[in-house]
């Protein structure tokens, strides 16, 4: 449940004094101050020195904590910044403890910035002055984002009620708007904001104030915005949102009307980058927070009176605030706070604007990442594997976004790990509320990871009703061997040409990949002809290069039945006849196989989508000659191919075992294995089976939580639609470089594109500048795949729109002409 009620500790005057000369050894008069969460007390000593006293409920120590951290940042970073400073207690501390009715709570202390709040200086502004009072106001919300740019502290990414990303859940109290007409305005826009919501997801974030209303800002004499108060809701969230904020507060509190605002927006773009798809989100991201309001102020009517008198002025405006945006909607206001901005922008081009990370912070990162590189060969060995020809320093993510220590954005187009996208707020909380209530093993009965195991064996087929929990993919395809030859009794087994499944010793001889030694009891099945495609009925048109992408199977276009039915025919003819060789030269060998193991995507052997004709055909016959089928998920599992929530649908495959890694717990450790309960407990019955963190509670909580956003933010069509259209762009882009780019392979999120090059190694080269290229000169990170890693390896988190494909695409687009201008191969 989100937090609703507004409870600040309540102290008395006295107390306020008694703490005053406790813990600072003040003896001021002493005023209350209103606040939503804190109790504030106004200190004014003998000598007139001015000061804020903030009581804080320890209940929110994290809060508390974050709040300490970021001043002492923009004591730092913003030492021009007229920001509340912090002043410590006599014994040194960033904080005191104070208690009341056995209520824990902490005490700070900061300076009173002195100043008439926005909202009175704005009624006071002449006509003609009050749009340069907003802009100010922006400009001043931008300085203070710029110097957060660096800033970050778990507390961030908390649950607030007033975080408007939160909306889908404040929904819920829609009953509780007793106006029908602005309930159903309401349940629109949280409808639609939710729509928004990856796309906002994936705009460049960071640390924001989150709370510019009119209250927070102050006005000088002169009439300039001379201050910013109250960091006790700073979130970590799109930069965009703000401005967005600050507009939205404008209107809910009948500061200014709407025509008035856009100068916010415009004076925010003076000092900060907007781009146009941070432009494209303000309309939802206004509306949405009126929504939240008003909610927040419907449940507080009901349940929280007092509270809710501190939101009579949203109560009073804010509903025909939203009617009145609506009314005008989205296309006029957003082109018109495009307008703005853009106007700020250039009004502001020139040595002031602060927008790009000065060029002396790249000289900066030079050298903390050369520092860090002769640390780690040290501490880690040389071998230990980098990316880039300049390694990366990256200090967090959001979304689909990854940032460097600068505060510079790199757009992920390789991480799968981060499923549904890096630190997503719902995965995040599931794993803290999680490890701070318990983190235990699976020994004792615990129900996180028995309905963990429930919703996943719901997804797979009913035969695979039983899991085995471990930490990596590696370790899932270790058991899933074992499992294997017990179950069979054999020792031998098939898997893909230059397949990888993992690092284990046992593993490790089923991945051709990499450099060890054969072992007699694997042999190799070739991938699938190119040209058996899934999308291609038509033999030889895939090689052909560019076609319709975005259609199902057999039914691409113009392609009719009978073409489509050849083309099965050749794709199960020619797998049955790889199957055979294969099962007869491992008998030469004296091996009968127990197992065949496919990475669903054949990512390695060169990122493959062969028609489902060519999967049901080898694994038939595969299964024929006794080997147990094992889909290898931990690339293509939960939803990444778009068409179906796992690769062995897509690749008409019904496995005995399934392995899942990488994706299913967002960056925490986890392996699955799914397979019938007989074949489960024939293990454990022989060995018993027990692994330390596999299936702990924590790692349920993750599980749980992805599978939830998965559904929620509907990424797998997410995944079909995006991956549809960057095969689209990607084809276009290819067939203008025939030199240089040829196949686009793969389907849903996960796609390959081949470069070419004069041989296999002038293409491995080229591959290899263009992956740098993108880094270095894009921030757009991809990596290469293949057998000869001539292949560009695109495979972004889940939440990938189509705006990020337009920019890999444009980026591709130039990388192809720069290695066509620059080089012979
Ligand atoms: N199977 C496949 C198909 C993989 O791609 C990987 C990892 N790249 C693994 C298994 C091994 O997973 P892990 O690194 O978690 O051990």
């Amino acid at each position: 449940m989100l937090a609703l009620r507004s409870s600040p500790p309540s102290f008395g005057a006295a107390e306020g004094e008694r703490i005053a000369r406790d813990l600072y050894g003040l003896a001021p008069d002493v005023r209350r101050l209103p606040g939503e969460r804190d109790c504030n007390f106004h200190l004014r000593t003998a000598d007139a020195r001015e000061f804020v006293l903030k009581i804080s409920s320890l209940s929110d120590v994290e809060g508390t904590d974050c709040l300490v951290a970021a001043l002492d940042h923009l004591a730092e970073q913003g030492a021009d910044l007229p920001v509340p400073r912090l002043f410590p207690t006599l014994t040194g501390t960033a904080t005191g403890r104070v208690s009341r009715d056995d209520i824990d709570c902490a005490a700070c202390l900061v300076s009173y910035l002195p100043g008439r709040v926005l909202a009175d200086a704005y009624a006071d502004t002449p006509g003609t002055a009050r749009a340069r009072l907003l802009q100010g106001a922006g400009e001043m919300l931008a300085r203070l984002d710029h110097a957060l740019q660096g800033f970050f502290h778990p507390a961030l990414n908390r649950r607030l009620a007033w975080d408007v990303r939160r909306l889908p859940e404040l929904a819920v109290h829609l009953d509780l708007v007793e106006n029908p007409r602005i309930r159903s305005v309401i349940e629109a826009v949280a409808i639609e904001f939710h729509e928004a919501l990856p796309r906002i997801r994936g705009l460049r974030s960071q640390a924001i104030h989150g709370d510019g209303h009119a209250a927070n800002l102050l006005v000088d004499g002169a009439g300039a915005v001379s201050g910013i108060l109250d960091f006790g809701d700073m979130i970590h969230a799109p930069a965009v949102l703000e401005p967005a904020i600050a507009m939205s507060e404008l209107l809910t509190n009948g500061v200014a009307p709407v025509e008035a605002v856009s100068a916010v927006l415009a004076g925010y773009a003076r000092r900060q980058r907007l781009t146009e798809r941070d432009l494209s989100t303000v309309y939802d991201l206004v509306c949405a927070r009126h929504a939240s309001a008003l909610l927040v102020h419907a449940w507080r009517r009901r349940h929280d009176p007092q509270g809710a008198r501190a939101l009579e002025t949203t109560g009073e405006y804010g509903a025909d605030s939203l009617l009145r945006l609506t009314g005008i909607g989205r296309q006029q206001l957003t082109q018109e706070w495009r307008e703005a901005a853009r106007m700020g922008a250039r009004e502001a081009a020139g040595p002031g604007n602060h927008g790009e990370a000065a060029s002396s912070s790249a000289a900066a990162a030079k050298t903390a990442s050369s520092v860090d590189l002769a640390r780690r060969q040290r501490l880690m060995g040389r071998g230990a594997e980098l990316f880039y020809e300049r390694p990366l320093h990256l200090v967090r993510g959001s979304g689909v976004w990854l940032y460097d220590p600068e505060g510079r954005a790199y757009l992920d187009v390789y991480n799968n790990v981060s499923h549904v996208g890096h630190a997503h707020p719902h995965v995040v909380e599931a794993i803290q509320r999680q490890v701070a209530m318990l983190a235990t093993h699976s020994r004792y009965l615990h129900a996180g990871i028995l309905d963990y195991a429930e919703r996943l064996t719901a997804r797979l087929p009913k035969r695979l009703d039983t899991c085995i929990f471990v930490n990596s993919g590696s370790e899932a395809n270790d058991v899933a061997w074992r499992i294997a030859q017990l179950a069979t009794g054999r020792s031998g087994a098939l898997v893909m040409e230059n397949a990888y499944h993992g690092i284990t010793d046992a593993v490790a001889a089923l991945t051709p990949s990499t450099g060890v030694p054969r072992d007699a009891r694997v042999l190799t099945i070739p991938p699938p002809p190119p040209n058996l495609d899934y999308r291609d009925g038509v033999l030889g048109r895939s090689a052909a290069g560019p076609r319709a992408g975005g259609d199902d199977g057999a039914r691409a276009g113009g392609d009719d039945g009978a073409q489509a039915q050849e083309g099965d025919a050749l794709a199960a003819a020619a797998a049955a006849a790889e199957a055979d060789v294969a099962i007869a030269r491992l008998r030469e060998r004296g091996f009968e196989p127990a197992a065949f193991y496919l990475d669903t995507a054949i990512t390695s052997s060169g990122v493959f989508d062969p028609r489902p004709a060519w999967g049901r055909a080898l694994t038939g016959r595969l299964r024929e000659a006794g080997a147990i089928i094992v889909a290898d998920e931990v690339q293509y599992g939960l939803g990444r191919p778009g068409s179906h929530f796992w690769g062995f649908e897509r690749r008409g495959i019904d496995p005995d075992i399934v392995t899942l890694g990488k994706p299913v717990a967002n960056g925490f450790p986890m392996g699955v294995v799914a397979a019938n309960r007989s074949l489960i407990e024939a293990l454990q019955a022989k060995f018993g089976f027990f692994s330390t963190f596999g299936g702990n509670a924590v790692a349920a909580a993750a599980g749980t939580a992805v599978l939830e956003v998965l559904d929620r933010e509907r990424l797998m069509a997410n995944a079909a639609a995006t991956g549809d259209y960057a095969r689209g762009r990607l084809e276009a882009i290819a067939s203008r470089h025939p030199a240089v780019l040829g196949q686009v392979r793969g389907a849903g999120l996960l796609l390959g594109l081949e470069v070419r090059g004069a041989d296999i190694a002038g293409s491995k080269r080229r591959t290899k500048r263009i992956i740098n290229f993108l880094a270095a000169e894009k921030r757009i990170l991809i990596g290469y795949e293949g057998p000869h890693a001539t292949l560009l390896k695109l495979r972004p988190p889940m939440p990938f729109q189509r705006e990020h494909v337009d920019m890999l695409a444009n980026a591709i687009d130039e990388a192809a002409g720069w290695v066509m201008a620059g080089s012979a191969s």
